[in-house]
């Protein structure tokens, strides 16, 4: 469920004056994305150093993930085509 639903719920229900659901939705973004650009770093960091995204293997040389995790990505691609 989206905060701002659930916010718009709960508003129904108790009286949640309008300054605080604002300052409730705003903490709630800002730490959104901070996770996100956290997330993204690691992400950048692991590729930068030759580092599988999804484990801590070293990556096949050329691609993002390690051996293990490429033929993992091999067999979802292909199971995602088919359907
Ligand atoms: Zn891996």
């Amino acid at each position: 469920m989206v905060w701002k639903e659930f916010l718009a719920k709960l508003k129904g229900k108790v009286e949640i004056k309008e300054e605080a659901a604002n300052r409730f939705l705003k903490f709630y973004h800002r730490n959104q994305k901070r996770l996100l650009k956290e997330r993204k770093k690691s992400y950048y960091n692991k590729r930068k150093e030759g580092i599988c995204v999804r484990c801590s293997e070293k990556v096949v040389p050329g691609i993002i993930f390690c051996l293990h995790h490429q033929q993992k990505q091999v067999e979802y691609n292909q199971k995602a085509r088919k359907s």
